[in-house]
């Protein structure tokens, strides 16, 4: 069997991978159009933060070991650029122009997401810089130190956003962050968005929402921000406006796409043709809450549904539940966590909910270097099943979520959350949990 795989990063390597564990007779093609696979781009902004780290450290497992151990034909500088359904074949073009076509039997797009670049004048001059691949996360670590930036502008205000605040912040950039949104974090509940605008505040951070950019233009050897009545200078800008799916290619040829132009695919990640398989952030996925489409581009979830594609094309019939968009960032010197639904989600997948915040503690009552934990909890009224939560706080902050993500994966009450047997000693938190509480607490409003 011919098993090609478009894009070598998270999901497509782990299809590959396992595809050849199971079945050593299958020939597992990868087509990568960077000379990158395998790396971990969720270190890239703490790498960036460190001169002294070598960006490469962040590669997992070197092209070669793929092709000499694992014996997968994986070839990076190679382009897809169209998928021919009826003949069952991809052709591209390579980095030094030649053209290249391959047929399969099974077919796996992994190819990720891009960032936004907005379509408006001077997003092309060279101090604009987005961070996806490697090969940006080089550019911009390198153009840090060689140019010497002193300042920097970050439009956008997602968690990669956030978190390279504090990579420039560590390589001595000063920061203005803008966007066009007026509220800071409109998916955080207000009390715990408060907590991280406070933090940047205190950070020396310029924020800036609400003011729709305009144009970017040259000024000396840095660039000039044009917004309605803003206009901000600095050495550089990082484009942090959120992905898109790269989905291009399988809307050209007529596959079903989903939320957010994602490639729509069932619970086996089988695209809209019995032979065409997507999964990782270009595709969407199912959310265990709502039971309903969603796109929320995570790495767990691309690993997990590569590994799962791998399963379905070697004969063992792999269903996956589904994500409950569980998530966890750095932001200087807080933790930040979410899992499940927000109230207005809740409200828009047609729930009847109920949110309560509580402010409780890390450490027990009287424990040295104990801080403040912020939750914010839904539950639905009408059955009192948990919805989602979300925290905020300088430690025991991003580990805890996950007992939020088991809770929704099994579909508990807010009650019988409230009744789970959660570890106690002073050093990790008060006897009663912090989520014990916010439960406790929400169990009063249901
Ligand atoms: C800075 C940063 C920080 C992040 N931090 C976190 C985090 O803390 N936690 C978390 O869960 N997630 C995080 N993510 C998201 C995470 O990296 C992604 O969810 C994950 O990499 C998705 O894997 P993927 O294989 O679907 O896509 P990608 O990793 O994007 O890989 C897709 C690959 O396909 C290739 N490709 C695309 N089109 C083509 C084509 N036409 N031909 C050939 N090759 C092609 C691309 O070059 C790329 O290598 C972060 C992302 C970034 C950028």
């Amino acid at each position: 069997m011919k098993f090609v795989i478009i894009g070598g990063d998270a999901a497509g390597m782990s299809a590959a991978s396992r595809a050849k564990r199971k079945d050593p007779s299958i020939d597992v093609i990868v087509l990568e159009q960077t000379y990158d696979v395998s790396y971990s781009a969720c270190g890239m902004p703490y790498n960036i933060a460190d001169p002294e780290r070598d960006m490469q450290k962040l590669v997992v497992r070197k092209a070669e070991v793929f092709i000499e151990k694992n014996k997968i034909n994986l070839l990076t500088g190679h382009k897809v650029t169209a998928i021919d359904r009826a003949g069952k074949k991809v052709t591209g073009i390579t980095v030094q122009g030649d053209s290249f076509g391959f047929e399969y039997d099974k077919l796996f797009i992994a190819t990720g997401a891009s960032p936004v670049i907005p379509d408006l004048p001077g997003f092309d001059l060279p101090q604009i810089m987005g961070l996806k691949s490697l090969e940006d996360g080089k550019r911009i670590k390198s153009y840090i130190k060689e140019k010497n930036i002193k300042t920097a502008v970050i439009i956008g205000m997602g968690y990669i956003a956030l978190e390279m605040c504090e990579t420039f912040e560590k390589r001595g950039v000063k920061i203005s962050m803008v966007k066009p949104g007026p509220v800071f974090l409109p998916w955080l509940s207000k009390d715990l968005a408060d907590v991280i605008y406070a933090e940047l505040i205190e950070k020396g951070i310029d924020i800036h929402a609400g003011y729709a950019i305009k144009e970017i233009k040259p000024s000396g050897n840095g660039v000039q921000l044009d917004c309605e009545d803003l206009t901000l200078e600095a050495d550089m800008v990082l484009v942090a406006f959120g992905v898109k799916p790269c989905s291009e290619m399988a809307k050209d040829v007529g596959l079903n796409l989903g939320i957010s132009d994602s490639i729509a695919v069932d619970r086996y990640l089988k695209t809209s043709d019995k032979d065409i398989y997507a999964a990782g952030d270009c595709a969407d996925a199912y959310h265990i809450v709502t039971d309903q489409e969603c796109w929320i581009p995570l790495a767990l979830r691309a690993n997990r549904a590569g590994w799962a594609v791998a399963d379905n094309i070697t004969g063992t019939q792999t269903r996956l539940q589904g994500v409950a968009g569980t998530s966890v960032f750095k932001v200087f010197s807080l933790e930040v966590a979410r899992s499940g639904l927000n109230l207005k989600e809740a409200i828009d997948a047609g729930f009847d909910p109920v949110e309560n915040s509580v402010k409780t503690r890390s450490r027990a009552h009287g424990h040295p270097g104990s801080t403040p934990i912020h939750i914010n909890m839904v539950a639905d009224k009408k059955t009192g099943r948990l919805l989602g939560t979300q925290m905020v706080g300088k430690e025991g902050v991003a580990h805890r979520i996950n007992s939020v993500a088991v809770a929704l994966h099994n579909k508990m009450t807010v009650e019988e959350f409230s009744q789970t047997d959660l570890a106690y000693a002073p050093p990790f938190g008060p006897v009663w949990d912090p989520l014990l509480t916010a439960a406790n607490q929400l169990v009063k409003k249901i």
